[in-house]
């Protein structure tokens, strides 16, 4: 399905007006190519920008040597629509699908790439895809594989929701199976036999044991959490079970690396059968950075640590600190009513405006 909105963006436009323009243009992930061409098409107005493509990912730079380059990046996908397009106004409010995640933060992006021809840092701008479906399809993880010259900066915004808050970096997670194993028997004559559910009550309890750390970086306290999200176990109602597994989730500062956080769980459950079966590492928040120093200060000063996993992880991996700033309200992403205020999306604009200008 193609958008049915051909109207050109007009970058000219006041940031909330852009925000519902880009929000009447549907793009679910997997449809953003409409989208990415009206994007595309508006920042090749602008001879201050060099303008790239790959997939339907649209890369904006400054190229003016300045001594420090920045990238603000946003995803052009939403999560499927509900029933609430096209957007609306109401008072402060805009309401539609997108407003808040993250469609407010792309237009601030793209008021800024339109606005800014002569900033005091250079700029990169990124508008990439399917950042709301599975990891493999992610236009950001596609440009770090296929272009990464193209995502060298020195500090990363990403624009997604945050509340009008720095949240720094994010953490890792790490998942394991610990599995328990037995003796299969009747239950009738459950001496003959050894029962790998009760081999479990030891998991549990140095689960429920377990004292998470809380650790701070960079004036960010990171809260750590070591939790059983899945058990299975059990052959039938008359049969002593011969295997019990035990899925577990480790949220992890970004203090530790993949291999730390591993031996940090396996010391946990030591003596125990464990296998990790998924990983994503975390991202340090590099608010030590000048750059990001600077960010800080012109945003109000207010961080606060970030603790599900976002594509910050991404920038982190590349070598560049990123931070998640957005005008959106995360608790409203993927909502029915999902909506945005004006008025945020005026001041994050101002804000950067005043970072990359000053
Ligand atoms: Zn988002």
């Amino acid at each position: 399905m193609s958008s049915p909105n051909p109207t050109p963006l007009d970058l000219t436009l006041d940031g909330g007006t852009l925000t519902a323009r880009l929000v009447d243009f549907p793009s679910v992930s997997g449809d953003e190519q409409a989208l990415a061409d009206a994007v595309e098409a508006a920042l090749r107005d602008y001879p201050h920008l060099t303008v790239d493509r790959y997939g339907n990912n649209v890369v904006a730079r400054t190229n003016l040597g300045r001594g420090e380059r920045v990238l603000l990046a946003g995803h052009l996908d939403t999560v499927p629509i509900a029933d609430n397009l096209p957007s609306y106004v109401d008072g402060d409010l805009l309401y539609g699908c997108g407003t808040s995640d993250m469609k407010s933060g792309v237009a601030v992006q793209l008021r800024l790439a339109a606005t800014l021809p002569e900033p005091n840092r250079d700029l990169t701008f990124v508008f990439y895809d399917c950042e709301e479906v599975e990891a493999h399809r992610n236009g950001l993880g596609h440009l770090a594989k296929e272009r990464p010259q193209w995502l060298a900066a020195d500090f990363a915004v990403l624009m997604e929701p945050s509340g009008g808050m720095v949240e720094g970096g994010c953490q890792g997670t790490l998942r394991a199976q610990v599995r328990l194993t037995g003796v299969r028997a009747h239950a009738a004559r459950s001496w003959l036999g050894d029962n790998a559910i009760h081999h479990a009550a030891e998991v549990l309890t140095r689960l429920a044991n377990y004292q998470p750390r809380r650790v701070e970086i960079d004036g960010l306290e990171y809260r750590e959490g070591l939790n059983a999200v899945r058990i299975d176990g059990g052959v039938a109602g008359n049969v002593i079970p011969d295997e019990c597994v035990v899925t577990v989730n480790f949220r992890y500062a970004p203090d530790r690396s993949e291999a730390e956080a591993e031996k940090h769980v396996r010391e946990v459950f030591d003596g125990f059968e464990l296998t990790v079966t998924d990983f994503a590492a975390g991202a340090l928040p590099g608010l030590s950075q000048p750059a990001a120093q600077a960010f800080l200060a012109a945003t109000g000063g207010q961080a606060r640590a970030k603790f599900g996993w976002t594509d910050v992880a991404r920038f982190s991996a590349l070598g560049v600190p990123a931070v998640n700033y957005g005008p959106g309200d995360p608790n409203l992403a993927h909502k029915r009513e999902e909506h945005c205020s004006l008025s945020a999306i005026a001041d994050a604009e101002e804000r950067l405006r005043a970072w990359l200008t000053s």
